[in-house]
Order: C-alpha cells, then structure tokens, then sequence
C-alpha cells in the first residue's frame, strides 16, 4: 500500500497490543486461579466463616500482588517501547517517501547520508506522548484485578444459600462473568470503556502514525515536493471518506487554485489544493484508527484516485472484526470456567466462532488474521 498511515504501522501497534493482552490472560489466570480455590474451600459445609475472610484477604492479597509486579514491568518497559516504536515509524516514514518520490519523479535518490540521524526534537515528544497515553493504562492494572477478585467471590461471604439457587451455581455464574468481563477494563479519559490491550494497541496505533506521516512529510518537503494526496483505502472510514483523491499541502502555503509545473511535460497545469494538512487533521482526517494516509503529489506523475467508496469492504471488515471478539470471549470464558462441563462448552463456542470466521473470509475474501483471535500466549506470570 503506497503512502504513510495506520495500516503501515497496524505492525507495530500489534506487537505491543500482544504484550498486553499476555499480560491480561496472565491476570485472568491468576484470578480465576484464586477464585476457583476460594469457592471450592468454601463450598464444603463444614468451614467457618472466620477463615473463610482471612482465606479471601489472603488470596486478595496474592492476586495484587501479581498485578502489581505486571503494572511495575509494563510501565517500566513503556518508555523503551515508545523510543523503539516511534523510531521505526519515522524510518518507514522517511524510506515511504523516497520510494514514492523515486518511482514519480524516475530517478534514484542518495541511499543513507552516512551518520544516521539523531531523534529529533519531534521523535521525543511523539515517543512521551505515548507513553503518558499507556501510563494510566497501567495504573488501572493493580484496581481492576483486585476489584475482579473480589466480585467474583463476593457471594462467598453472604448466606450460604440464596433461594433458588445454590451456591455451586452462584459460583458458576460468578466464574461466567468473570470470563465475559476479564480482569482489566479500562476507561479513557473520553470514558468509554476499553479491553486494556485494544486500547495500548489504539494508542500505539495512532501515534506511530502520526509520526510516519510528519517523516514522510518532512522527508518530501526536503526533496522539495510539499504537496500531498490521499490514496484510496477500502474500506473506507465514513469521516475521511471526503478526503479520498484530495491534494493537502504540507504548510499551508499553497491552497486553493494553484499553478504547478507537470514533471512530465513541463508544461504549467493548475489543480486545486484542498487545504493544509493540518486543516485536514482538524477536520477529523487522520483520526484515531483511520484507514488513510498520505502520499507525496507530484504533479503530472502522480494519479490521485476518482470514484472510491467501498461500504460493502467496511462492513465485511467491521463483521470479521465481531466475529473475532467473539471467539476472544469464549476463550476467556474457558479461562475462567469453573468446571470440566463449562471448559467444554465453551470450547464448543470458540469452534463455534472459529467456523463463522472460516465461512466470513472465504466468502469475502478477507484474509483471516488468527493472531486477532488469540487471548495472548499466556506465559506472564
Ligand atoms: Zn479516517
């Protein structure tokens, strides 16, 4: 895919992504771990009630104790992982508009200049701006896996008995939800409520993206070409829709009608300039999780796209990313089963799930991405 945007870093966004959500299946582990035992210690008639509280503050105890150690290391790991992240989008930012800038204009530009480039003023603040986007992601960790904990075996403490249903079943239910929830929601600062790993991923996402852009920008504005145009993308996102085969200018300078020289015959032609990028930006373009970028303009050379929408593209991707939650769920049902029978049948649902995903990519033609299905590997502890 030509030009700089999220789908050239959805890569490194992933990697990260997976980091977390190991992290997550490992807290989940470890919660339904502690929750499994506290029920059945307490299920048996003969325990008192006096141990039965010094059991659950000690278990509680241990389950924080965990999430604590996770918190500590991801949010020692961020700042690393922010350098490493935003260093290589700039890279591929910078190399993006070479190759295009080469390929349009037919010619071969100077490989590395030598020394490599020390970061810039910009990588820095791009690389903290990440990592103060993840920091309250890790603070979240230590009180959502606690208070996970302490909702599964909150009914342990009541009567015994609550009516109708007893308390292998409370318990099973308890377990249930545990697995639909999982351990680590997490609220942005919009307040809208996050897998704890989609949302680094998102983040992750966004800024590495956004520092591709400006290095390819910045990259084509040093070879002289500041203007910009927006490739086709299917699957469209509905908001930049509009901005399909528009020209941006890198700074404004040059917008509205503008009189260039075509490369190819020299001759003068005039295109119309939509707005400056940063207009762009502030309209919504480039937003979180958009589909677009940008490629360099050269006029003559390049051909912007007419005529681009694809709603059905959207929409089979939107279904296949649906489908995958669902099988993501199940798995953490499975996780967190409270028995054999509730392990298998939710086994059955991943099957289930997995069979409509198989049918979805064959008949659309999507690709299917088994790492999206995946809770993580499991092996943090
Ligand atoms: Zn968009």
């Amino acid at each position: 895919m030509p030009g700089a945007g999220e789908s050239e870093v959805a890569d490194l966004a992933a990697a990260v992504r997976d980091t977390y959500r190991a992290a997550e299946d490992s807290l989940l582990d470890v919660v339904a771990e502690e929750a499994r035992r506290t029920w059945q210690r307490n299920l048996k008639p003969d325990r008192r009630r006096r141990s039965e509280v010094v059991d659950q503050a000690q278990a509680a105890a241990r389950v924080g104790a965990h999430a604590a150690r996770i918190a500590k290391r991801l949010e020692a790991q961020a700042p690393a992982v922010a350098d490493e992240v935003t260093r290589v989008a700039a890279e591929r930012g910078e190399r993006a508009a070479r190759r295009e800038l080469d390929t349009l204009l037919g010619r071969q530009s100077r490989r590395d200049r030598g020394s490599a480039p020390g970061r810039s003023p910009e990588l820095v603040r791009a690389s903290r701006g990440l990592v103060d986007a993840l920091s309250p992601a890790h603070s979240s960790i230590l009180r959502t896996t606690r208070d996970a904990y302490r909702d599964a075996v909150a009914d342990t403490l009541g009567p015994y008995s609550s009516g109708a249903i007893g308390r292998e079943e409370m318990a099973r239910r308890a377990m249930a939800t545990l697995g639909d929830q999982g351990v680590t929601e997490f609220r942005d600062r919009a307040g809208r409520r996050w897998e704890l790993a989609s949302y680094v991923e998102q983040a992750t996402r966004a800024a590495s993206a956004r520092v591709m852009v400006d290095s390819l920008v910045d990259r084509s504005a040093a070879s002289g070409t500041r203007l910009f145009y927006v490739p086709d993308v299917q699957g469209e996102c509905a908001l930049c829709r509009p901005w399909e085969g528009e020209i941006l200018s890198a700074d404004g300078s040059l917008v509205g009608e503008v009189e260039v020289e075509n490369v190819l015959t020299s001759e003068p032609m005039t295109i119309e300039v939509k707005a400056s990028l940063a207009e762009a930006r502030a309209a919504g373009f480039l937003h979180p999780s958009c589909r677009h970028g940008v490629s360099p303009f050269v006029p003559g050379a390049s051909r912007p796209p007419t005529n681009t929408a694809d709603p059905q593209g959207e929409r089979d991707r939107e279904r296949l990313r649906a489908l995958e939650r669902h099988v993501r769920h199940w798995k953490r049902r499975e996780a967190a089963a409270f028995d054999q029978v509730g392990r298998a049948q939710a086994k059955a649902k991943v099957r289930d799930w997995q069979a409509a995903i198989r049918d979805h990519t064959k008949s659309t033609g999507l690709i299917r991405q088994p790492k999206r299905e995946r809770v993580g590997p499991g092996v943090v502890r």
